[in-house]
């Protein structure tokens, strides 16, 4: 992934073919690896979550500043129409309401652990990932043609973290996680 001009500078898929690895090498038991990699997601995932709330905040600022200084006509600020209020009102509370929601899933872990926290875990991975996907969408809307250049980093956030709704479990596993739990309280056990 990534670009050519930026030397793919992003990730890069990995594959092992009849490696061998030194038995003092071993991190925990043989065959244990995949449970390993799997540990570090909860953690990753909410630190992915507070790298995205510091993108919208960024971003939300650049749509303001925008919003207040490029003029329609003169005296007449793109801020004063009504619909961008409303994409800055809506962003606000959204990115509010993220950072609640990571705050809480954060005190879950340390009280519950990270097991427990597996239901927080996912509503913010999914929730905070679509925020800042529309969050990102309305300060480039804002910025019109100047949005999708790369003379702001609206338009790199907007590719670099679409990512976000898929890497470490796609919105749809997140999701089934919750409703899954939702439905088994009320007798009906989907797997
Ligand atoms: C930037 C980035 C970083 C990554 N980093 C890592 C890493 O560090 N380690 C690592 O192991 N992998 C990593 N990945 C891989 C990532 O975990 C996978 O891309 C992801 O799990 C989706 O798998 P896939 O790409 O094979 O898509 P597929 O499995 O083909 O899924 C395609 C789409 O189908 C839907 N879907 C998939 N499963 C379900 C389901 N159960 N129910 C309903 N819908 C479903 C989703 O919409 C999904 O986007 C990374 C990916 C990206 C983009």
């Amino acid at each position: 992934m990534g670009e050519p001009a930026a030397e793919f500078l992003s990730h890069g898929e990995v594959v092992f073919e009849s490696c061998r690895v030194p038995y003092e090498n071993l991190l925990g038991s043989e065959g244990a690896g995949f449970a390993i990699a799997q540990q570090r997601l909860g953690p990753g995932r909410i630190h992915h979550c507070m790298r995205w709330i510091g993108i919208c905040e960024r971003a939300f600022s650049l749509m303001c500043a925008r919003a207040a200084t490029r003029e329609l006509a003169p005296g007449r600020a793109l801020g004063h129409r009504q619909i961008v209020q409303e994409w800055i009102a809506d962003s606000r509370a959204e990115i509010h309401a993220s950072r609640l929601m990571v705050l809480h899933a954060a005190e879950r872990i340390e009280s519950h652990g990270l097991y427990e926290s597996r239901e927080e875990i996912s509503i913010i991975k999914y929730y905070v990932a679509n925020v800042l996907q529309r969050v990102l969408d309305r300060a480039i809307q804002t910025h019109g043609a100047l949005g999708i250049t790369d003379l702001t980093p609206l338009a790199y956030w907007y590719r670099h973290e679409r990512g976000a709704r898929i890497y470490d479990g796609p919105d749809e596993v997140h999701k089934t996680v919750v409703a899954r739990r939702a439905l088994r309280a009320h007798g009906l056990d989907v797997r």
